[in-house]
């Protein structure tokens, strides 16, 4: 289903500058459709972001495909993910063999999104918590993604990361925020690069937004 759209959509993610050919594969096989409202399937395929319910949104397709790309993966790397709403980002996550922990402040997107994983027979590890926390449990992870906005960096997630892995997140006021890619040298010092623009729901938190 949607083979056209799905083509098209890799054509425009190429134009944009995404270069792996595993991301884009990776975009062009896992079925966004079926991580949206059934009411607006028919956009699935455009590089937008779409709404999910409770004032959350699935993020658009060359924002997930960007941070995917620059986070440098390989199969079998351990990722922790900040914002599981749809799943879609874990699904693509997963889709490239990393083992995904993702963690859902929202009782019924966690609810949902378990829901349609297991449907699927999507073996990413879902929690409903806190995820400014972390997840203490399984650190610490080769890359930590972070898909909402924060106006700093929670200190939690950069202690549960590996030296040498990478972090992500869109920091910056409500509305409008940079990409930040963090990687960890030490328990203390870090080098980061930056990416403008980029617009993500808020995260809200105990090291994050306070509502
Ligand atoms: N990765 C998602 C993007 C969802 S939007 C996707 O592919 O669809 C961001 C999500 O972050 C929302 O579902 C929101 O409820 C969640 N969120 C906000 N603050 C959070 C927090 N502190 N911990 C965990 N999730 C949080």
């Amino acid at each position: 289903m949607y083979e056209s759209e799905k083509k098209s959509l890799v054509d425009t993610l190429r134009k944009k500058g995404i270069t792996s050919e595993k991301v884009l594969n990776a975009i062009e096989n896992v079925e966004r459709h079926l991580f949206i409202p059934a009411a607006i399937r028919l956009h699935a395929y455009k590089d937008n972001a779409l709404p999910i319910g409770y004032d959350q949104t699935i993020s658009q397709p060359y924002t997930v495909a960007f941070m995917t790309e620059v986070l440098n993966l390989s199969e079998g790397d351990k990722i922790l993910e900040i914002g599981t709403g749809s799943g879609y980002q874990a699904a693509i996550l997963s889709y490239l063999e990393m083992k995904v922990f993702s963690v859902e402040r929202n009782f019924e997107l966690y609810n949902r999104t378990q829901l349609l994983f297991d449907q699927l027979g999507i073996r990413a590890v879902l929690r409903c918590a806190d995820g400014t926390l972390g997840w203490n449990e399984f650190a610490p992870y080769n890359a930590i993604i972070v898909t909402a906005g924060s106006p700093d960096l929670p200190k939690s997630l950069f202690r549960q990361l590996a030296i040498d892995g990478k972090l992500i997140i869109p920091i910056g006021p409500k509305k409008k925020q940079e990409l930040k890619l963090f990687t960890k040298l030490s328990d203390e010092k870090y080098s980061v690069k930056t990416f403008p623009d980029f617009s993500f729901v808020p995260l809200i938190g105990r090291e994050g937004w306070k509502e």
